[in-house]
């Protein structure tokens, strides 16, 4: 599924680096070429063994020359891997896509688009497509309606939609460190309601819940989302969340 206005040439790249992992004719010809001069190299047999002497004698259009061309034109993933020494690194990127996998083509499309900058907000029918209509945001009329403000610079958004997008992020979370030791919880993350305090079967760990924490310094920020203290190593884990755009990554760290 390719939204109307995503990128085109995002879908020929590999899913593993953010692509749809479609396979261009042109690719998919020359990978068939490299595989057929293989199996004629190795196969054992008259046949074989004759039509690859009789693709070798020729001047144009050879197989086995071809194959050879092709071969420095193609990354076949399967020679890449072998070469590969951070091979381990794409198998964990692979795993995040296929996450991806899972969604319906639709959805992916859509998303896709999204990231591409590409779905219909008002700056777009403005700045791109060149329509006279009204660019800011439909929701604040303050900003730009572009893909990156309603995603995370929306004020009018900000109250109810990212609040609700960070609780959940949290609760998954929540639900997901409950489930490592082993606290009984739902089934679906988001049929998960976190209690403000849990505590696993040996009762040495607790799970806390937006809870403040009292501090020696006044600070705004007091409330973790999470916390899990675990008495058996006398640690305490506070954790944060936060959904930043890519352009907030760096100050939402230092926060
Ligand atoms: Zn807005």
């Amino acid at each position: 599924m390719l939204h109307p206005k995503a990128d085109v040439g995002r879908l020929y790249i590999p899913r593993k680096d953010g692509g749809r992992g479609l396979i261009d004719v042109e690719t998919a010809f020359k990978t068939a070429t490299i595989g057929l001069d293989h199996y004629l190299k190795h196969k054992e047999g008259q046949y074989p063994n004759q039509v690859l002497e009789h693709e070798r004698s020729k001047a144009k259009n050879s197989i086995s020359k071809n194959a050879t061309k092709f071969k420095r034109e193609v990354t076949m993933p399967e020679i890449q891997n072998r070469e590969d020494k951070s091979a381990s690194e794409n198998a964990k990127a692979l795993k995040h896509v296929s996450k991806m996998n899972n969604l319906k083509g639709e959805t992916e499309g859509l998303l896709v688009a999204a990231q591409d900058q590409a779905i219909n907000t008002r700056n777009y029918q403005k700045v791109i497509c060149g329509q006279q209509v009204e660019s800011k945001c439909r929701m604040c009329s303050q900003h730009e309606e572009t893909v990156d403000h309603i995603v995370s610079g929306c004020e009018v958004l900000a109250k109810t939609e990212y609040i609700s997008r960070h609780n959940n992020a949290a609760a998954y979370l929540h639900w997901s460190i409950c489930k490592d030791h082993d606290i009984e919880v739902a089934n679906k993350w988001y049929e998960h309601e976190p209690e403000t305090v849990m505590h696993n079967k040996d009762n040495n760990i607790t799970i806390m819940w937006d809870m403040p924490v009292n501090t020696d310094r006044t600070t705004t920020a007091n409330k973790p989302d999470i916390i899990v203290k675990d008495s058996v190593n006398a640690t305490c884990k506070l954790i944060d969340t936060t959904v930043p755009s890519d352009r907030n990554i760096a100050p939402k760290e230092t926060e």
